[in-house]
């Protein structure tokens, strides 16, 4: 199946990894490294975003600089909505392609996030919520609305998780089965019990040694260890990570996510 099909069965969420590489990207500019030199299509990783379907609906996880390209290589044909995890430039600055989007769905385009991402978003797009003027190639046409509990897109029902990214609180976002908790280093003590049950926890592991705002790899681990979901996954990892290597010694049912992989689950 590609990611621009609707999955057949009601109770099943497809998604799609569009992107799994830290803010820079991999390969990143200028480096010669072995992982960002490698001939594994793994290796070469996006910025972070997830394209999430159920029967009645599609949306994306966040929209980074990445996301014509990654709209184009998914055949996206339709998002309903847009939840962001926070207003970091990795995160948002695919925003001026949303202009697309709202001429396929022929609307506004609803971008849920917390009152600081939609902040970040009013600023750095501050030309898309000006008065109009000459629009050129036009303005996104962005229908921000503040996530304060669980929302329904369709009949997609999205719970917001709580993490930390060091310091700044942000959100991560359960969908059925399913978590995608990115940007993060801690989960916020009522996340723990948001977590049980999953079928899929896709999980931020930027590299092996410790950072301030997201977990290291074996930070990641032990999280996932104790969430305990069927399947673990792990995003936004930068160079120090290569996929097959890394791979090889991740316990059992846990694995790199790498851009195009595709996962169903029941929900
Ligand atoms: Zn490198
Ligand atoms: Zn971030
Ligand atoms: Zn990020």
């Amino acid at each position: 199946m590609t990611a621009g099909a609707q999955p057949p069965d009601p109770m099943m969420l497809t998604i799609s990894f569009l992107g799994t590489g830290t803010s820079h990207g991999v390969p990143m500019i200028a480096c010669a490294c072995a992982t960002c030199m490698s001939a594994d299509p793994r290796d070469s990783r996006l910025r972070p975003s997830i394209y999430v379907q159920s029967a009645g609906a599609s949306v994306l996880v966040d929209a980074g600089p990445d996301l014509r390209q990654q709209a184009l290589r998914h055949r996206i044909s339709r998002v309903d909505a847009i939840l962001f995890t926070h207003g970091h430039a990795d995160h948002i600055l695919g925003i001026d392609d949303v202009r697309r989007f709202n001429a396929v769905m022929a609307a506004p385009m609803p971008c849920y996030g917390d009152a600081a991402t939609l902040d970040d978003i009013r600023r750095t797009f501050g030309y898309a919520f000006a008065p109009p003027a000459a629009k050129g190639g036009g303005l996104p046409q962005l229908d921000l609305r503040e996530i304060r509990g669980p929302v329904t897109i369709g009949d997609l029902d999205v719970r917001p998780i709580p993490l930390f990214h060091g310091d700044r609180p942000i959100l991560g976002f359960r969908f059925g089965n399913v978590a995608y908790l990115t940007d993060c280093n801690r989960l916020a003590d009522e996340a723990w019990g948001m977590l049980g049950g999953l079928d899929v926890l896709v999980l931020d592991a930027l590299r092996e040694r410790p950072h301030p705002t997201h977990f290291s790899l074996r930070e990641a681990i032990e999280t996932a260890t104790r969430i305990g979901a069927a399947r673990t996954f792990f995003t936004h990892m930068c160079h120090d990570l290569a996929h097959a290597a890394t791979s090889a010694r991740l316990p059992p049912g846990m694995a790199l996510a790498y851009d195009g992989l595709v996962l169903e689950s029941g929900s």
